[in-house]
């Protein structure tokens, strides 16, 4: 019996590490568009000219038990009319085929709102903060570092539009990462104090760009890049996209985040990086409905 005994304290220890390990994040790519194609060759410096490339706006739905995490929004339902403001040529560039907006993929699956803990933009440009006033009716704080929002409210189109984050009734909650060093990354912050959902100062894109680590396993990294091929070759844009827009907000920076990744995929073999609109890299992801686990 007293054996008996030790098996059941041992068994019960083997159910609560199983706990930890079941507490991780979970997570599944809403698709809410796709870019209208374009040579590879603009995407990434060195990519194949004659390659056609069909970047994906996508948002991502973060699981975990204390409330869930939506990563970017994507295209929303008024992305139509936000776009407009934009000059003749950049929407050409910019082109998109809509998918359903993420608000809706969720209502369609029944989704509880009241689990949504936040929406996280990894910026605040036009293709991510699209859905953000989407999701008003349900009061969700958008998270941002508050520099993003600052530049964001006075820079102009293509780059940010003002239409899809000026209205006073969005629940801004500034965040402030803390200057724990995460995989290179000089500030970070632990959402859930588990280490399942990590955000990762990415700035250089933009002011206050952020990077989000789940499961220490996959690497959301906004616009860092937009293919992956941009981390393995640790190269950028392409010269002339950097010519026609002027997209990073502080070039050295950028071109130093890059580098950070580049060494990254280097250092660790098994992480997972997912550039924001990699179409390559998102189908190799779950798609809502799927999640990963
Ligand atoms: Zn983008």
């Amino acid at each position: 019996m007293k054996n008996m005994g030790i098996v059941l304290i041992m068994a019960s220890t083997l159910v609560c590490s199983f706990n930890v390990i079941a507490a991780k994040a979970n997570f599944s790519v809403i698709n809410t568009g796709q870019s209208a194609g374009s040579s590879e060759g603009l995407i990434v410096s060195g990519g194949e000219w004659f390659k056609k490339r069909q970047l994906v706006h996508n948002a991502v739905l973060i699981q975990h038990e204390r409330g869930d995490l939506l990563i970017d929004t994507g295209l929303g339902r008024n992305v139509d009319d936000q776009v407009a403001v934009m000059g003749w040529l950049d929407q050409q560039l910019l082109a998109y085929t809509k998918a359903v907006p993420a608000v809706d993929q969720l209502q369609q699956q029944g989704y509880d709102f009241s689990r949504l803990k936040a929406i996280i933009p990894t910026h605040l440009h036009w293709d991510h903060a699209s859905g953000i006033e989407d999701f008003k009716r349900f009061n969700t704080p958008i998270w941002v570092q508050k520099e993003e929002l600052e530049t964001a409210k006075k820079h102009a189109p293509p780059a940010f539009i003002q239409s899809q984050f000026d209205d006073p009734a969005i629940n801004w909650h500034f965040i402030s990462l803390n200057n724990t060093r995460k995989l290179g990354f000089a500030a970070s912050l632990d959402v859930f104090d588990d280490g399942s959902v990590i955000l990762l100062d990415m700035a250089g894109h933009t002011h206050g760009q952020i990077g989000v680590l789940v499961n220490n396993e996959y690497l959301f990294i906004g616009d860092s890049t937009w293919a992956i091929a941009g981390v393995n070759n640790n190269v950028g844009r392409s010269a002339l996209v950097k010519w026609l827009m002027d997209l990073n907000y502080d070039q050295q920076k950028s071109d130093d985040l890059v580098e950070t990744l580049h060494q990254l995929t280097i250092e660790n073999k098994k992480l997972v990086i997912v550039p924001a609109h990699d179409e390559d890299v998102a189908a190799t992801l779950p798609r809502y409905p799927e999640f990963l686990m």
